[in-house]
């Protein structure tokens, strides 16, 4: 089986983001905790996270942000270009994201992005 560089931190990012949103509901402190654990995981390892996880984490705080649950969501147009807009509900910090259809997407998301699928 071929190595993968930093295959163990992402494992373990996706176990600390599973359990990160479980908890979030119950002790949102606690998804604070693992979500800067998983930050810190990707920094030490010189990783990066997927934009996927990376959109769903509170940029100051770290919790998971989770619509309805301990996030608020607003659809907002800025310069002709439509935004989302979240704010945490534990640090009230803001984080907006584009939603337009039209524009680029991200490099990770586009096909020539996949080198190799390894199972
Ligand atoms: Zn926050």
């Amino acid at each position: 089986m071929k190595k993968v560089q930093g295959n163990d931190s992402f494992h373990r990012i996706n176990y600390l983001y599973q359990i990160s949103k479980h908890i979030v509901k119950i002790n949102p402190t606690l998804s604070s905790y693992y979500g800067n654990l998983m930050v810190n995981v990707a920094k030490k390892n010189v990783l990066k996270m997927h934009p996927d996880i990376k959109r769903q984490i509170c940029k100051k705080c770290r919790c998971i942000l989770l619509f309805g649950e301990t996030a608020k969501m607003k659809i907002k147009t800025k310069n002709k270009q439509k935004i989302v807009e979240w704010t945490c509900n534990t640090c009230s910090t803001k984080k907006s994201l584009p939603a337009s259809k039209d524009k680029d997407p991200l490099w990770l998301e586009r096909d020539e992005a996949v080198v190799e699928v390894i199972n």
